[in-house]
């Protein structure tokens, strides 16, 4: 059985269950597989089937502790008719490159992959370790989290979820999808103050009232749940899946995979699948200007004390990569990682070896682009081959141009958002004028490049909005207690 592990302490070891059901390591490390070998298997194993099949291929080799039964009905429960393509994570040629596009889920964002099947993990460790309490998941979102998990927890028995969002800090797109999700144990609220408020807030009531009300306590959906980040492994082999089907490939090759980051949960996804044994080639770590993991990359100086940039793709906007982490426990040991989490949250900055900076370099490539680049990469691909980006893949994109060519079998580049989750700044991209209203751009969006708008963002704007709730930071604590009874 696979024991997890804090990256802070190889001591602390707890099984895969109760590790979902915690979240975070109680000495502020992430619950890692103790020994990475453990997850090794033969590709060819997972890669024959559906996504559905390879989810549970996956999901049984992480996760062996919760019997293959159950996770096959966990599986089926997380993706079963949710998404708009058959394939969940197709991929698509684009040029002489590919595509794996995530953002066909409930919410248009690749958040949906991971937030669909979290809930599901998550009440089944409650149910496993006899764990009466309901949980209460809070969430502060700068936009795309709050939806995806408001949609992935709403409705889920022995869960509520409360989402905080910043009052006029998030588009109208992204505060009309929070606020008209289904289900009677979601709430989103607005708090007067920007994320940074709502963030710190949210972590200071985990201290403060852990247990709001007798039989809730409180838990967390963000991407440093290991219950989170394994689901992601899944859309790597389905990439390969479907390239190799498709005889893009031959089996065996590898293939280089772009991938756009912000927490870094995404891209080690893609490690613990080459782990695993895909045949991956470079993971490139796609950045937009807060490049913070650019220069790590290059130079093994991880330094978060620089200009926060707010960027047209605000999902990557982030100076503390929270799942690198993980990647650092199994390169440098829990004593070095122990060392250098230190040194970020006191000084702000951290080196690595030369040795530790060299394994990670055989394997990852950080790349940036600014705005600029990444709309002319949208405008550029749209005029030569008429598929429309979003502003995050679409830094990938130009990113993988910048590197030029590789000795990969295929480079995929990971698309994260439906281009109508931004449609301002993609139409701006187009040399198009803007409109008015969010549903107005959305529209014209259409009309220019008549790329498909998904069904759950065309509805939005005449769904009934559930919550007009916006309150003072002082209020949380509050609200919280009021919907946890
Ligand atoms: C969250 C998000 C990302 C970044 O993913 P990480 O796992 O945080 O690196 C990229 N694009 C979009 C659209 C996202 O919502």
């Amino acid at each position: 059985m696979i024991n997890y592990i804090s990256t802070r302490d190889p001591s602390h070891k707890v099984t895969s269950s109760k590790a979902i059901l915690s979240g975070q390591a109680p000495d502020g490390g992430l619950y890692i597989p103790e020994d990475p070998e453990s997850i090794r298997c033969d590709y060819h194993d997972i890669i024959s089937g559906d996504f559905r099949s390879m989810a549970k291929a996956v999901w049984n080799i992480f996760f062996p502790e919760y019997g293959e039964e159950r996770i096959s009905e966990l599986v089926e429960r997380s993706y079963l008719n949710k998404f708009s393509s058959p394939a969940i994570t197709p991929v698509v040629s684009v040029g002489d490159d590919y595509i794996l596009e995530l953002y066909h889920g409930p919410t248009s964002a690749f958040k949906d992959v991971a937030l669909s099947a979290l809930p599901n993990l998550l009440t089944a460790a409650r149910e496993m370790n006899d764990f009466t309490d309901e949980i209460m998941i809070l969430t502060a979102t700068s936009g795309d989290t709050g939806s995806a998990a408001l949609c992935g927890f709403g409705g889920v028995p022995g869960t509520r979820i409360v989402v905080f969002y910043p009052h006029g800090g998030v588009s109208e797109t992204q505060r009309l999808q929070m606020v008209t999700a289904p289900g009677d144990n979601a709430s989103a609220c607005a708090i007067r103050g920007n994320f940074d408020d709502a963030q710190t807030s949210v972590k200071a009531l985990f201290r403060a009232i852990p247990h709001p009300v007798s039989g809730v306590s409180l838990s967390s959906a963000n991407s440093i749940n290991i219950g989170r980040l394994v689901p992601q492994v899944v859309y790597y082999f389905s990439a390969y899946s479907q390239l190799l089907k498709a005889g893009k490939i031959n089996d065996g090759d590898k293939i280089d995979f772009v991938v756009p980051t912000g927490n870094f949960g995404d891209i080690m996804a893609g490690w613990f699948a080459l782990k695993m044994g895909l045949p991956v080639g470079k993971l490139i770590c796609a950045s937009n200007r807060n490049d913070v993991l650019t220069e790590f990359l290059e130079t093994g100086h991880y330094d978060r004390r620089r200009e926060f940039h707010k960027t047209t793709s605000p999902s990557m906007d982030i100076l503390v990569s929270s799942n690198l982490e993980r990647l650092l426990y199994y390169v440098c040991g829990a004593e070095h990682t122990r060392e250098y989490m230190k040194a970020l949250s006191e000084c702000g900055e951290y080196t690595i070896t030369e040795s530790e900076l060299s394994e990670i370099r055989s394997i990852f490539k950080g790349v940036c682009a600014s705005d600029d680049e990444g709309a002319a990469a949208i405008r550029s691909v749209f005029d030569a081959e008429h598929y429309l980006m979003d502003t995050h893949t679409s830094i990938a994109w130009a990113c993988k141009e910048k590197l030029g060519s590789s000795d990969a079998a295929a480079t995929v580049v990971l698309s994260t958002a439906s281009p109508y989750k931004f449609s301002r700044a993609v139409l701006e991209a187009l040399g198009e004028e803007l409109m008015e209203s969010d549903e107005a751009n959305m529209n014209r969006v259409f009309e220019v490049t008549g790329a498909p708008v998904p069904e759950g963002l065309a509805g939005i704007f005449s769904r009934e909005i559930r919550s007009r709730d916006v309150i003072d930071i002082a209020e949380m604590k509050d609200y919280v207690i009021a919907k946890s009874k």
